[in-house]
């Protein structure tokens, strides 16, 4: 390991947590709770942009959109990736400045786009990605002429999970043959500074061919466009970068994706951006739970706790494997055994899956590894359960992001009865 990776390794592994500090928390705080440290988002932010010294790191906010996530990065100067209405006023209310602001806009709902266009007439410099030609339309018609990329649909798609490969989904960017066609009207009514695609959320060590050939269409398309005499500033080639889930997983060689990127794009008389998600957050944060019940059936042991699909929905939505770990006092000295760990929803999806843990008791707090990413941001109140509090650590100190929902919150929304 160089002295940059002992400083900034590049990845932080479940073990790698103090559980003295995690149990100290989760009494303060109660459980389930999402435990986030910023500054392993800096660090993994910093790892990011060495790697891509000559890119634009735009974060994809979706992965995390919790305040001091947010302020973190608009510290190190990344610009900020949005898809929604919600997540660009959140970004702009946090301080990122607008032109380090992309709003992209899938299938945007008429409110997203009032706000976006009202935004950008706010905030000069912000730049709307749009996906479809009747979206640049819609744009056109609430009086918007201002920056504008495209979105192209490269036609190759990774993941991990059929369901995370957007690349060749026809619902995400123009296709790729009529992208010249799209730009050149485009550029009648706004001002075109860039061209973007994701090809979803399967960038591995392992197989990279399908990442090298977007960026290689991105850097053709770039070509081409500018041939025709359209100056862009950049070309977005995504996020999806992928972070190690299973403890004997590698950490992505982030140095031989950016090698790779850089000799697919070839020369481009733009600039390189790239929109890392899950790969700022995901290992800065885990969630904290506590063991309800222990259940022997015939075919072995059902341990249930506090957090389910409401709390991390990924293992129910994409099979996703998140690690586990009990951080109970003298579990080190308990035989291992394999159980099934499922949460208190009424949904036989609602399972964290198979763990082999120290034999587990009622009362045991578990932690759930790389919970930062897609963790809170999915967490949803079905069965009526307020969502769990959500703690940042930053310089050691432990500070409320968002406090624990009540009943009352829950309701809120709902109008008195009559009398
Ligand atoms: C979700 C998303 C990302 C980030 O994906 P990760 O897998 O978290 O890196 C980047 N760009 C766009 C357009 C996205 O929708």
């Amino acid at each position: 390991m160089s002295a940059a990776q002992v400083r900034n390794p590049p990845v932080r592994r479940l073990a790698d947590w103090p559980a003295e500090r995690l149990r100290g928390l989760a009494d303060e705080y109660g459980t389930p709770l999402y435990v986030l440290d910023a500054d392993r988002v800096r660090e993994n932010y910093r790892r990011m942009a060495d790697a891509f010294p000559e890119a634009e790191v735009y974060y994809a906010a979706k992965a995390n959109t919790t305040r001091p996530v947010l302020r973190t990065l608009a510290d190190e100067g990344a610009g900020v990736e949005c898809a929604s209405a919600g997540e660009l006023t959140r970004v702009l209310d946090a301080g990122v400045p607008a032109e380090r602001v992309h709003y992209t806009a899938v299938n945007p709902p008429a409110r997203d786009l009032d706000v976006a266009a009202r935004l950008a007439d706010e905030h000069s410099g912000l730049t709307i990605t749009a996906g479809a030609a009747d979206t640049l339309d819609r744009l056109a018609e609430r009086g918007y002429s201002g920056r504008v990329c495209l979105r192209v649909n490269p036609g190759v798609g990774a993941g991990h999970h059929e369901k995370v490969a957007t690349g060749a989904d026809a619902k995400f960017g123009v296709p790729y043959d009529r992208a010249v066609e799209v730009l050149d009207a485009a550029a009648e009514d706004f001002e075109v500074v860039g061209l973007h695609a994701h090809a979803g959320s399967g960038i591995s060590g392992e197989d990279l061919s399908a990442h090298r050939e977007l960026v290689s269409r991105m850097g053709d398309l770039a070509r081409e466009v500018g041939e025709r005499g359209l100056d862009i500033e950049f070309v977005d080639v995504g996020g999806g970068f992928g972070v190690p889930y299973r403890p004997d997983d590698d950490p992505l060689d982030l140095d031989a994706v950016a090698e790779a990127t850089r000799e697919a794009l070839g020369e481009v008389e733009a600039t390189l951006a790239v929109e890392p998600g899950r790969y700022l957050v995901a290992d800065a944060g885990v969630v904290l739970t506590e063991v309800n019940t222990v259940k022997e059936v015939p075919k072995g042991v059902v341990v249930g706790v506090g957090a389910g699909m409401t709390t991390l929905a990924r293992p129910a939505i994409y099979d996703a494997h998140h690690q586990i770990r009990s951080l109970a006092s003298g579990a080190e000295t308990r035989p291992e055994r394999e159980v099934v760990v499922s949460g208190p929803v009424c949904e036989s999806a609602d399972t964290l899956g198979d763990h082999w843990l120290p034999d587990p008791e009622r009362g045991d707090l578990l932690a759930i590894g790389n919970s930062g990413a897609y963790g809170y941001e999915m967490a949803s109140q079905y069965n009526s359960r307020p969502r769990p509090a959500s703690v940042v650590l930053e310089g050691g100190t432990a500070s409320l992001a968002r406090r624990r929902e009540t009943i009352a919150d829950v309701t809120a929304v709902e109008p008195e009865d009559e009398a």
